[in-house]
């Protein structure tokens, strides 16, 4: 899996990926990431790649020509279109279903945008999608960009140590995930419940199943409506809310 990230700040990327489960994964091989200096294509002589906006008001706009060569770097010479997303508040809210669907492409080109954003061109031109971490604005589309490359990598078979390791996870499933312990089996006068060191699985799995149930019964009610849930799992949520 490629991704190749447009943005003014390369070196940012590089201090939060270069490290952990993500860095690992790019020193073996199973993902490739380009940070891509827009500035480097700015045919300005002072190296600018803002402006102001038609529309008045406060602050610059990135302007459409650094980031369409910056583009076009990548895009000239292969023969399809890598797909490409515009990090926006404007856009579709990011979540693990989104992760997953990115995680079938093999190409991903991330553009991330500064100041006020971006001229509106560039972005009819070249992005296929818009996407957003949520609805709150961020100074810059380099950390929703990291973001994105974190949770998609990690769907990449061999990135993490096996897919159990994301299966279980909180949204995977369509749940949250139940609580999760470590040893020792008593800290702070806390014990670990006891059905974790029974060594009975199918009662483990069973408590897992109604933790995650609970949890999202408690915080999520809204993820219940659209999870699979069985007759007992429906049981389970009635007796709970009702206790
Ligand atoms: N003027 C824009 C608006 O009101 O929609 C906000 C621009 S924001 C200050 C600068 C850049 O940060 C955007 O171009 C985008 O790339 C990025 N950004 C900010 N918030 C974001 C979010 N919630 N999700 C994805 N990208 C975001």
């Amino acid at each position: 899996m490629r991704f190749d990230v447009l943005t003014l700040f390369p070196k940012m990327f590089e201090a939060v990926l270069g490290d952990s489960i993500i860095g690992r994964a790019y020193r073996a091989g199973l993902i490739e990431m380009n940070f891509i200096d827009i500035r480097d294509f700015s045919s300005d002589k002072h190296r600018k790649t803002d402006d102001y906006p038609y529309s008045g008001g406060g602050g610059m706009l990135m302007t459409p020509q650094p980031i369409y060569d910056a583009y076009m770097s990548i895009a000239e010479g292969l023969d399809y279109k890598p797909f490409t997303i515009y990090m926006s508040p404007k856009g579709k809210i990011f979540d693990q279903s989104e992760a997953v669907r990115l995680s079938e492409i093999d190409h991903i080109v991330l553009l991330c945008g500064h100041y006020e954003g971006v001229d509106q061109r560039v972005i009819d031109e070249i992005a296929d999608m818009e996407l957003s971490v949520g609805d709150y604005v961020l100074t810059g589309g380099e950390i929703p960009a990291m973001a994105v490359i974190d949770a998609v990598s990690r769907l990449i078979p061999g990135v993490l140590a096996s897919e159990s390791s994301y299966e279980n996870e909180s949204h995977y499933s369509g749940l949250l995930e139940y609580p999760q312990y470590t040893r020792p089996a008593v800290w702070h006068g806390m014990s670990v419940p006891e059905v974790l060191i029974s060594g009975h699985h199918a009662n483990v799995e069973k408590w897992k199943r109604e933790q995650s149930l609970a949890a999202t019964a408690d915080r999520r009610p809204d993820m219940l409506k659209k999870a699979e849930l069985s007759d007992e799992d429906k049981k389970f949520i009635d007796e709970y809310k009702n206790k």
